[in-house]
């Protein structure tokens, strides 16, 4: 049965009862309109999901009693999928839909040729993240984190690789000729592409350039389609991935 689902806050308690507020309240009372006796589920974004039961729903306030719980352990592979900045528009989709292929952390990075974006647009990302995960069902929230400029990128462990139309490499067969690694990065550029000092950059990070065919995709486009490709290389779109 598919039932309304609720991320609790990290300061929530997670036994017995517990309290939606803010945004989720809202949703919950305002605007599905469900009030004392309603099952729903509510998610962590941690792994567990809880069957629930309203007790009391007010504008701003629910209280929840908590049912079954269920964990699962995270995915074994970790795509941490690094779009540079991009304009709002692709960016809001790119930052959904990366997080409807539950990709592990979303990194945004600024490049040369990126438009940076405004400060009120930067603070509606973690809603639109949390949005998507809720929709989706997600057992786990991608981690949102902080922009960084594409000249500290560090990969450190494991393997990274950056999306360029003119890579001498086609992704299909780097990744017919790679095993998939537990930490992955993937570096796709802005609208304008990369400059010559964003190349410099790349190679300095240790980013393996591959291409996505022979046309040349929109941003969002090779964000997305690479998220799905490389989800599926590391196992995490099979039934029983998170
Ligand atoms: N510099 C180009 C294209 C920019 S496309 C121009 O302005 O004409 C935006 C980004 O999408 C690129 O930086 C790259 O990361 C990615 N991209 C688009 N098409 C691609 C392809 N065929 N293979 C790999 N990456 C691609």
């Amino acid at each position: 049965m598919s039932r309304h689902r609720f991320f609790v806050a990290p300061d929530q308690p997670l036994a017995g009862e517990t309290v939606l507020d803010g945004e989720e309240a809202h949703h919950l009372s305002t605007v599905l309109r469900l009030g004392p006796g309603a099952a729903i589920e509510l998610l962590d974004g941690q792994g567990s999901v809880y069957q629930g039961e309203v007790l009391a729903a007010s504008r701003r306030q629910v209280r929840v009693r908590l049912l079954e719980q269920r964990w699962q352990p995270p995915p074994a592979r970790r795509l941490i999928l690094a779009p540079a900045l991009l304009k709002k528009k692709g960016f809001d989709l790119v930052l959904q839909k990366a997080t409807e292929l539950g990709v592990h952390a979303l990194l945004p990075v600024l490049s040369h040729r990126c438009v940076a974006q405004a400060k009120d647009e930067v603070a509606r990302w973690p809603r639109l993240v949390r949005e998507a995960a809720k929709q989706c069902g997600a057992r786990y929230l991608p981690e949102l984190l902080p922009p960084r400029p594409l000249a500290d990128l560090a990969v450190g462990r494991g393997l990274g690789l950056a999306l360029h139309e003119s890579a001498g490499e086609d992704l299909a067969a780097f990744l017919a000729r790679s095993a998939p690694p537990a930490d992955l990065l993937c570096l796709v550029g802005p609208e304008g592409g990369w400059d010559p000092e964003d190349m410099g950059d790349i190679r300095a990070a240790g980013l393996v350039p591959v291409r996505l065919g022979p046309r040349i995709l929109r941003a969002e486009t090779a964000a997305l389609a690479a998220a799905a490709i490389l989800q599926l290389w590391l196992g995490n779109l099979d039934s029983g991935a998170v």
